[in-house]
């Protein structure tokens, strides 16, 4: 069961930090990654002491797992993620052409101890056209292959993937959980809820735009196809809550108007639009996101312990 000493974020991105991206990316090179610590210091003032991260490509989510280990914070890293050579996925992974290369890439990764592979199936949602998310990446087989490589290093698999297409060949795939998931219809959500797979379909970065005044103003010509996007996903939500798809809270923390440590709770109040009572979202948010992250009886149980220190303390 769930408690309020601890919460999980299970999609984050410490390498973006909802403003601007490339003066961030730049201010944690040049900083050798210190203000890394004061994120972590926000995540820790909130109680969202077990996070997730999606990867980047210049070794800051490595860095934040170091930090957040002696912030006794779990902190879950892929390192950073793979994505098909010119397509999206630049800022948080390495570009792979084929299997052949996936294989160096992957023996690359090992060597940095990744707590789960991050896989980039699509691109974003495309805010110029409604329903548009870039196309698939990776052929069926390309993917499997990917799959199995990495639960063959007991590795779960994280797919940022939008469309129903491209969900349902990541669901057949065997891939652990879904990241964003966006125009999901019915029949892969039966699938998805058979296989048990997870679901984090990060509403935040929508509605987080949809309700500030200067985001509205900076996406105004946008505006419409985030707002019917994001309606979308609320019914998809809700209609995957009913056929007891496991869902779990990811923020996508990083994206623009999405803040480290807030997101969480803006996602959780997202989540409740769809029609989820409060404790229900907290429920799913610890039960998914325990097992999403893979995070052991042992390091629970280490994490409550370095609550209760903390505790005293104060
Ligand atoms: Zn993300």
């Amino acid at each position: 069961m769930y408690d309020n000493s601890w919460f999980i974020d299970c999609h984050i991105h410490v390498s973006l930090n909802g403003i601007n991206i490339k003066d961030w990316r730049r201010t944690l090179l040049e900083q050798n990654f210190k203000p890394i610590s004061e994120i972590l210091d926000q995540y820790k003032r909130r109680n969202v002491l077990i996070i997730r991260d999606g990867g980047d490509n210049q070794g800051a989510t490595l860095a934040a797992r170091e930090m957040a280990e002696q912030k006794g914070i779990i902190y879950k890293s892929p390192g950073w993620a793979i994505y098909k050579a010119g397509r999206y996925g630049g800022i948080i992974g390495r570009p792979v052409n084929d299997i052949r290369d996936f294989k160096d890439v992957f023996n690359e990764l090992l060597k940095i101890k990744p707590d789960h592979l991050k896989v980039v199936l699509t691109g974003l949602v495309d805010f110029e056209s409604y329903g548009e998310v870039g196309g698939i990446s990776f052929s069926y087989e390309e993917l499997y292959y990917i799959v199995q490589t990495a639960k063959e290093k007991e590795l779960p698999v994280m797919v940022h993937v939008n469309s129903s297409e491209a969900v349902k060949m990541a669901v057949e795939a065997g891939v652990d959980t879904i990241e964003h998931g966006y125009f999901i219809e019915d029949e892969v959500l039966h699938m998805m809820a058979e296989r048990e797979v997870i679901w984090v379909p990060t509403l935040a970065p929508l509605g987080n735009i949809l309700e500030d005044e200067k985001l509205r103003h900076k996406y105004r010509n946008q505006l419409q196809n985030i707002e019917r996007a994001y309606m979308r996903q609320l019914e998809t939500v809700k209609r995957a809550y009913e056929l007891g798809v496991k869902i779990a809270v990811g923020s996508d923390a990083g994206a623009v108007g999405v803040y480290h440590a807030q997101g969480f709770f803006d996602e959780v109040r997202h989540l409740k639009k769809c029609g989820i009572p409060e404790d229900q979202v907290l429920r799913m948010s610890s039960e998914n996101g325990l097992k999403a992250l893979n995070v052991g009886p042992s390091e629970l149980k280490l994490l409550k312990k370095s609550i209760q220190q903390n505790n005293k303390e104060f």
